[in-house]
């Protein structure tokens, strides 16, 4: 590709794409039209309509797969859409090894749907090695990876997994929505599909929907085409781009809210009323050195554990600068509570043995100065004394 020897910076902006070669615009044009005039009877062109091939959402598909350096992307209408598309690659009588503490959505789709179609599963901690060994069954035919995981930020080895995967004819699936290919490239590290949500750091502001999958073999991309086409679930062009239009600044987002996150996790850990803080950067990390092999950041994306649920309520009443919400990956910090949001498809006993607590928060820094973040929730926290004496 022409901008190969550049950096992820600049080709984040000059790709294939950057202009339109009949026009030269540069933003990629919006094509609308569902379906596409057919010039001969008996050789049709490269689009006919438009679930199958539209050349906005290709152009988004050609940009991803170049970033996570893999041969083809894939755009779908949720993160959810990606993941239950790649999901299709397996048949009833398979076994899939997946992480314990995975995306509420995911833990839903593995247990309440595939399940119905004879697809079986094992959860495992994925930083125990052997835990994922003795999972492995003669019908394993793929590892579910998401690393850092959500919410408690573990590490999992990708490589190691990957390994693991090949060694018994089984694919790896990383959903790399946490770090992007601004911070870790999965396909590099040995994986066969990688998995996004775009509604997050990709698209970045809270304003899209989005799902992409990328993968490097040919004879792969062609099934997923094929199950792309075949399910439907394909993105939207006035979503893709978007997500486009979001990308475009992904280096600049990520690298200040990183920046961020990593003070503000420090300033979390030494604080009094904190009980633990999560992120794969700070020094009493138990992955923390694997984390700095496989990625070149930790990302902007923490949790931490207040005392006791009490706590946790007059904290979240009381912070002034987040948005209390679902999701992650914005320019607004949004504070999540993952017992009622991403995990609540989760039963609690299950979130328990996870080590997901009722006085846990994740935190995904924006890009406010933290040091305002820093003193919102200071103020926030100073409620919880008040509370506590009275
Ligand atoms: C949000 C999220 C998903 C699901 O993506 P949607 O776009 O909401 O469907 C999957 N994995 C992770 C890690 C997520 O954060």
């Amino acid at each position: 590709m022409e901008h190969e020897e550049f950096s992820f910076e600049t080709r984040l902006l000059h790709n294939r794409h950057k202009m339109d070669a009949q026009t030269g615009a540069v933003s990629v044009p919006i094509q609308h039209a569902s379906t596409f005039h057919q010039f001969e009877i008996d050789s049709f062109g490269k689009y006919d309509y438009a679930r199958s091939l539209n050349p906005t959402r290709e152009a988004l598909e050609d940009i991803i797969a170049e970033l996570e350096g893999g041969i083809r992307g894939f755009a779908f209408s949720s993160g959810m859409a990606a993941i239950s598309t790649a999901f299709l690659l397996l048949s009833s009588g398979d076994h899939v090894v997946i992480t314990e503490d995975v995306y509420g959505g995911t833990y839903r789709m593995v247990t309440e749907v595939l399940t119905r179609f004879g697809i079986e599963h094992t959860f495992v901690d994925m930083t125990d090695f052997d835990q994922v060994k003795q999972a492995i069954r003669p019908n394993t035919k793929a590892f579910y990876v998401e690393t850092p995981s959500n919410p408690l930020l573990k590490v999992t080895d990708v490589q190691a997994i990957s390994q693991l995967a090949k060694a018994h004819n089984a694919l790896t699936f990383v959903d790399n929505t946490f770090l992007t290919p601004a911070l870790q490239k999965p396909l590099e590290l040995g994986a066969d599909v990688v998995l996004h949500s775009a509604t997050k750091f990709l698209s970045g502001h809270s304003d899209v929907v989005a799902g992409l999958a990328v993968v490097k073999d040919e004879a792969l991309a062609k099934r997923l085409y094929f199950l792309q086409n075949s399910f439907g679930a394909v993105l939207g062009v006035q979503d893709a781009w978007l997500v486009m239009r979001g990308l475009k600044t992904l280096h600049v987002r990520l690298e200040q809210s990183q920046k961020a996150a990593l003070q503000i996790a420090r300033f979390l850990e030494n604080h009094p009323l904190i009980e633990k803080v999560y992120y794969p950067a700070l020094e009493n990390h138990p992955e923390k050195e694997l984390q700095e092999k496989q990625a070149s950041g930790a990302g902007a994306v923490l949790s931490f554990e207040l005392a006791d649920e009490d706590a946790l309520r007059t904290f979240v009443s009381n912070v002034k600068i987040p948005v209390f919400a679902v999701s992650l990956g914005a320019v607004e910090s949004i504070l999540s509570y993952p017992a009622k949001m991403s995990h609540a498809a989760m039963p609690q006993a299950e979130r328990e043995k996870r080590g997901i607590k009722n006085s846990l928060l994740r935190l995904s820094v924006g890009l406010e100065k933290p040091e305002d973040l820093m003193k919102d929730f200071s103020q926030a926290l100073e409620k919880l004394q008040v509370n506590k004496l009275s």
